[in-house]
């Protein structure tokens, strides 16, 4: 059976070890963590004064990529809401700005509509206005997946990689060449035996093997992987973990039901 263990858990990165599982299953989890978790993001800005320097594109594509602390128990996707998709307080929120330069504009001057729901991180420079220059704007978000736009993606940075085992047979004559070319520190003697620490610091190179004359160690895969997951600020990344696993496990039962009801 899959296990998940975890290393060291954060706000924002979380480590963690998924032991027996097939390579495949590693993959969904990756990409349902990357591509079908929803957080909020800036959509569509409406522009009643800009006399900055930047073109009200710019600064619209900037605020979208500025991440939102999203609450998903608060908010309906668009296409799932009662208003239809129009657009009503239960799918979408407003964050207003009506400013004059000279002046830094961050991330925290703007106004949101439920001061629960505000950009994640409130010192982002968003643009400098001189002198004499306005911007009076009201930027729209609603809740999308990264498989939409990558803005919508909860995690910056999502991968994993194989946690080898090292297999030693009885060749082995302790020369220790392999103990000395390991780039990563991984292998030492511990009670006349060559034995792995941390192999899930082992980077596959196989130097170990290359140098072992009498061909007694030999680097194999398994099914054990090493998670690193970063998040935007969005959501805290336990939570993009648990809803990706739960997204995965309705959309395998969904499949399910479609097999069992075909008749052959
Ligand atoms: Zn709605």
């Amino acid at each position: 059976m899959p296990k998940i263990e975890f290393v060291s858990e954060g706000e924002n990165k979380l480590i963690f070890k998924l032991t027996e599982a097939h390579p495949a299953l590693a993959n969904a989890i990756r990409r349902a963590m990357k591509s079908l978790v929803p957080v909020l993001a800036v959509d569509f800005v409406d522009f009643y004064v800009n006399s900055s320097n930047f073109y009200d594109e710019m600064i619209a594509h900037r605020l979208a990529m500025l991440p939102i602390k999203t609450d998903l128990e608060r908010f309906n996707m668009r296409e799932n809401c009662s208003c239809g998709g129009v657009g009503c307080p239960n799918c979408q929120i407003s964050f207003r700005l009506n400013v004059e330069g000279p002046k830094v504009v961050y991330a925290r001057d703007f106004i949101s509509d439920d001061p629960a729901i505000h950009f994640a991180y409130g010192d982002i420079p968003v643009l400098e206005l001189f002198k004499g220059q306005q911007l009076m704007i009201e930027a729209v978000a609603r809740l999308g997946i990264g498989k939409e736009h990558s803005k919508f993606q909860p995690v910056s940075a999502c991968f994993y990689r194989i946690i080898p085992g090292i297999e030693i047979n009885d060749k082995c004559d302790l020369c220790k060449n392999c103990v000395s070319a390991c780039p990563r520190d991984i292998l030492e003697e511990r009670e006349g035996k060559i034995v792995a620490k941390n192999l899930e610091n082992c980077s596959l190179c196989r130097e170990c093997e290359k140098v072992c004359e009498p061909k007694a160690i030999k680097v194999v895969e398994t099914n054990n992987f090493f998670f690193v997951v970063e998040g935007t600020g969005a959501l805290p990344v336990k939570e993009v973990l648990s809803r990706a696993i739960m997204i995965l496990k309705e959309k395998a039962e969904n499949f399910n039901k479609l097999l069992s009801e075909l008749d052959v």
